[in-house]
């Protein structure tokens, strides 16, 4: 086997003395079993800068390149799954907070998101949008001093646990297009509940909000009414190139240990990796793994760059999430009985990898992305 290493970053030693400090890998699992909010490992890496990588210092953050922040999140993603890597991007996944929220919500609700000490979540979904987010149909209306929320946010990740959120929805009789409102979640008119047991990324806790009337000043609207999604464009961009080094970081240290156990494991009097059948899926998953770190790499540079990667950045996390599954059922499939169980991790990667083709724009939405850019849409003749 050609030795595998991690991409090299100053801070790497950094990270894995955190992750094992707090056991992170430990956690994430005890995590699948018993789900819940991880707050203390969420204020630990907020205390130890792990949080919001990409953010400015004037924000608290590290202010690292999209690319070296890939680097890091692919190697927490190939020592502790999904959940901690996906958790230091929630001051990226709120980045229209920072960019066009008044300097009181940045100190109240931004600044100490980074610093672990306040959780805001995103709702853009609702039961009758999701894909299709422009017919969201979540109302403010305006009255004395600010807007009246009416309307159910649905899919939504930390729903009980979310301190505030970041709410898209509809000005009635203003501009068309959607507007962005920063909303703490325990505010009179807002009812949230749990809802079912979901395929993986468990701690996340998804559930529903539901607003009747709910009051938000003025203030809380972040930017222009009308203007939330040309906001939070190139968020989404940055996010899902991110997240593609995540799923590749969680896919690759499976393809190592299961590269190692056919290997080790005897059938038939000879080593696994000795039939044809279990080594050459192995030998393609390695190159495609590589490939896809490859077209990543290549589309966080064009972001750190300040070139245009939109297409690129859908492509890369529809990408990573395919060839990481793939991977990931090769895992469990070479390991036979046992990697099927719980008691090997395969299965838990499987599942929360899994939602990657579904949250943050669906494998198929990625797939639009990209296709507008190579034939844009024309205004109808
Ligand atoms: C783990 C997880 C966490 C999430 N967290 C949040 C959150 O915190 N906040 C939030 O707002 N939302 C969240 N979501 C919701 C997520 O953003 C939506 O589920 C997603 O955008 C898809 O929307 P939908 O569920 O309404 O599916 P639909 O839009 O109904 O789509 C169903 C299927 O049809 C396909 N489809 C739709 N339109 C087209 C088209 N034009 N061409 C081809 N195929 C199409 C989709 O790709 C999908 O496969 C989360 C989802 C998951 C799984």
């Amino acid at each position: 086997m050609e030795r595998f290493e991690l991409p090299e970053d100053p801070l790497a030693a950094d990270l894995d003395q955190f992750i094992e400090r707090h056991h992170l890998t430990e956690r994430g699992r005890a995590l699948d079993r018993a789900p819940g909010f991880p707050r203390p490992e969420f204020e630990a890496m907020g205390a130890a800068g792990w949080l919001g990588l990409t953010t400015p210092p004037g924000f608290g953050g590290r202010g690292l390149p999209v690319a070296r922040a890939g680097v890091l999140l692919h190697r927490l993603g190939y020592r502790s799954g999904t959940i901690f890597s996906k958790l230091s991007l929630q001051p990226e996944f709120c980045s229209v907070l920072r960019e066009v929220g008044s300097e009181r919500l940045i100190d109240q609700w931004f600044r100490p998101l980074v610093a672990g000490r306040r959780l805001v979540g995103n709702q853009i979904t609702e039961p009758g949008a999701g894909s299709d987010a422009n017919a969201i149909g979540l109302s403010a209306r305006r009255g004395e001093g600010g807007y009246q929320l009416s309307g159910e946010k649905s899919e939504i990740a930390f729903a009980l646990e979310a301190d505030a959120a970041i709410v898209y929805g509809q000005v009635q009789d203003g501009p068309t297009g959607v507007s962005t409102f920063l909303v703490p979640q325990d505010g009179a008119g807002i009812v949230r509940r749990a809802v079912g047991t979901d395929l993986g990324e468990r701690w996340q806790q998804r559930g529903s909000v539901t607003y009747s009337n709910a009051p938000v000043p003025t203030e809380a609207r972040l930017g222009e009414e009308g203007r939330g999604f040309s906001y939070v464009r190139s968020e989404l961009t940055r996010e899902r190139a991110l997240l593609a080094a995540i799923y590749l970081g969680v896919a690759r240290a499976s393809w190592v240990e299961t590269v190692t156990h056919v290997g080790e494991r005897s059938a038939f009097g000879r080593p696994l990796s000795a039939n044809q059948a279990v080594a050459f899926p192995l030998v393609e998953d390695g190159a495609d793994l590589d490939a896809a770190w490859l077209y990543v790499q290549r589309t966080l540079g064009r972001l750190d760059d300040g070139e245009e990667a939109e297409g690129q950045a859908a492509q890369a996390k529809s990408m990573a999430t395919r060839v990481a599954l793939r991977v990931l059922d090769h895992a469990i499939q070479f390991h036979g009985g046992h990697g099927y169980s719980n008691d090997l991790p395969f299965e838990q990667r499987w599942r929360d990898v899994r939602s990657g083709a579904i949250a943050h724009g669906s494998t198929e939405i990625m797939d639009l992305v990209a296709a507008r850019k190579l034939w844009p849409r024309r205004p109808p003749t």
